[in-house]
């Protein structure tokens, strides 16, 4: 099937496919529902198959076993309050970064939209901790983890498994020097729904806030003026 010809119901909005295009001629756009999917300019398109190649709404992947199970917990009370479960992303990108590497997570940008970066010191990993609800984006992320991986240096890279199976694909060989992190995972709600409500809660009642958080039960808004409001359910 070609990524032109794609069914929405195989599309997880990776962007694999638009990361690897030689011509650039895939854009990541938001459907009416606000998810994202490739758009391609058809004029520039020279019919490598590439972006065929790399996408895992169409793969056929084999299944794997987990090899082994374990339980663990971030000792760190701090931290651990500030991941949405036991924090022990943390200790793995901690470590990665003790070892030159870099590391890659889903954090909030300057609007609150959700979106896939990387960082290089352990003071700046508290964006990526917490779960975000809502798809992010992985942009030009995964050449910029080729590029890392091409240099030598660590990379993890965490997110749903969706954006795990894309990063894989893309990549094409197996590196001793990636470590991947997905996530247990049922869906991502729509970037769209969330703009919608940024903006209700924003005009309606308070300035804009300088911290969300997202609770499995509860979604918190901390305000600049030290208010904060328990809005509503939105657990995934
Ligand atoms: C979209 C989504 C759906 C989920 N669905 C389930 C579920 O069905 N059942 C369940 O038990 N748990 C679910 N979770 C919770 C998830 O399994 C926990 O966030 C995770 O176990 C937290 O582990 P931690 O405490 O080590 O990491 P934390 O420190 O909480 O770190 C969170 C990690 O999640 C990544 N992340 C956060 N938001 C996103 C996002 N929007 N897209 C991609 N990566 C993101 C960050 O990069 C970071 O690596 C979901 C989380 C997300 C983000
Ligand atoms: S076939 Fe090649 S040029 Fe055309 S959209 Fe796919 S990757 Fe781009
Ligand atoms: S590569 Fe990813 S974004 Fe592109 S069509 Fe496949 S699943 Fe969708």
């Amino acid at each position: 099937m070609k990524i032109k010809d794609f069914k929405k119901e195989y599309c997880s909005g990776c962007s694999a496919c638009y990361s690897v295009c030689p011509e650039k001629c895939i854009s990541m756009q938001e459907d009416p529902e606000g998810f994202l999917y490739p758009i391609v300019d058809i004029d520039n398109c020279i019919d490598c198959n590439l972006c065929e190649n790399v996408c895992h709404g169409t793969a056929s992947l084999t299944e794997r076993r987990p090899v082994s199970v374990y339980a663990a917990k971030n000792p760190d009370d701090g931290v651990r309050s500030a991941s949405s479960s036991g924090g022990i992303f943390t200790i793995i990108a901690e470590q990665i970064i003790k070892e030159g590497g870099v590391v890659f997570g889903a954090c909030f940008n300057d609007r609150w939209e959700v979106i896939h970066d990387f960082v290089e010191s352990e003071d700046k990993l508290f964006a990526f901790r917490g779960s975000k609800y809502i798809q992010s984006r992985t942009g030009d992320g995964y050449n910029k983890v080729k590029l890392f991986l091409g240099q030598g240096r660590m990379v993890l890279y965490a997110g749903t498994p969706c954006q795990i199976a894309g990063l894989k694909l893309f990549l094409r060989k197996e590196y001793e020097n990636l470590v991947t992190v997905d996530l247990v995972c049922h869906g991502v709600p729509s970037p769209l729904i969330w703009r919608s409500y940024l903006t209700e809660m924003q005009s309606n009642l308070y300035p804009p806030p300088n911290l969300i958080l997202f609770q499995i039960t509860s979604l918190f808004f901390l305000h600049t003026r030290n208010s904060h409001a328990d809005i509503q359910n939105y657990h995934c």
